[in-house]
């Protein structure tokens, strides 16, 4: 890890809770830590089931965002995809018809069964986006490979065409068997993100888009060095985070070479509040986000605001810090 990755450039930091709108990824607090260093702030928030050594590229990538600069971008607007949760018909119609996107992605495969309420909800989302709208899914590796193909099938026909599922299954051997039964394109994620070496990992057989994630993957460098490895067009997508955090994906989306799909950078409706005081800046106009010259700053009231009422999350995360610190010191 090059020394400017150093866990000593780190000048202060404060630990933010905000609550999320809606239940999203079985969690309903958002939790990480804000790092002030030489070059701004950034946004150290691995996700509870990451352990000390996977939280390792969540804090170089905190540590590049307030420690380095970013590549050029190549592009001043990102165009984004609405999120349906696993809500129902209502709701999702109401979510896409508010967000003014043409893509919208729809949580599916959210408990076993749900393939039927799975169904009403991408119809629901074809009726609020028209023809000419795009719908993927995600199924957060939820499918064996028989259920994948099957259900793939059916919410291609209720969805009028999809334009990718994504991480149907665990395993890229079984990304790759299903890609061969199906004519729906198939996204990696967490195959990428949660691999031993995202650099590494042979998806081109088994998938046919990569989603990105700089926070997970180590930071803009790194995420982009991970692009042009896996030799895939790439979708940005965000770990919900801060406005913070959120600019460092933007600039991974701004700087990739090409970006023909939608990014799912359209996510900070989905918190109960932010850090800065300028939130619009990093929200959807007409289903397209912004690229900001800077990492937005954050507002002092609004840390204060946002930090744990409760001092034992305040010492989780100092702990939580040192000892991925300690990680990153060792390689
Ligand atoms: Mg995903």
């Amino acid at each position: 890890m090059a020394t400017s990755l150093d866990p000593d450039v780190v000048e202060g930091m404060r630990v933010f809770a905000i609550p999320m709108r809606t239940r999203f990824r079985g969690i309903t607090v958002r939790e990480g830590m804000l790092l002030r260093g030489p070059s701004g702030w950034g946004e150290f928030c691995p996700f509870d089931d990451y352990t000390d050594a996977g939280s390792a590229p969540w804090l170089a990538a905190a540590l590049e965002q307030c420690s380095q600069s970013w590549p050029t971008p190549v592009r001043e607007r990102i165009p984004v995809n609405c999120t349906v949760p696993a809500v129902g018909p209502d709701a999702a119609h109401e979510i896409v018809a508010r967000s003014g996107c043409r893509t919208a992605k729809v949580k599916v495969a959210d408990r076993p069964d749900s393939l039927g309420e799975d169904q009403a909800r991408v119809e629901a989302v074809r009726s609020a986006l028209g023809a000419d709208g795009a719908i993927r899914v995600d199924a957060n590796a939820a499918w064996d490979v028989e259920t994948a193909v099957r259900s793939i099938r059916v919410l291609d026909r209720s969805a009028g065409g999809l334009e990718y599922v994504e991480q149907p299954c665990r395993t890229v051997p079984e990304l790759a068997q299903v890609r061969r039964r199906v004519d729906v394109r198939i996204a990696a994620d967490e195959s990428i993100r949660r691999a031993e070496d995202p650099l590494r990992v042979a998806v081109a057989e088994a998938a046919d888009v990569a989603v990105l994630k700089c926070l997970p993957l180590g930071g803009v460098h790194r995420a982009l060095e991970v692009a042009e490895a896996c030799g895939l067009p790439c979708v940005v997508s965000s770990a919900l985070e801060t406005s913070v955090g959120l600019a460092a994906e933007v600039a991974l989306a701004a700087a990739l070479p090409e970006l023909p799909f939608a990014c799912g950078l359209g996510t900070l409706s989905l918190l109960d509040g932010d850090v800065v005081a300028e939130p619009d800046a990093l929200r959807p106009v007409d289903g397209h986000l912004r690229v900001p010259e800077r990492t937005p700053e954050p507002d002092p009231a609004l840390l204060d605001a946002h930090a744990p009422t409760d001092p034992v999350g305040v010492a989780r995360w100092l702990s939580r810090f040192s000892r991925v610190s300690a990680v990153l010191r060792r390689r």
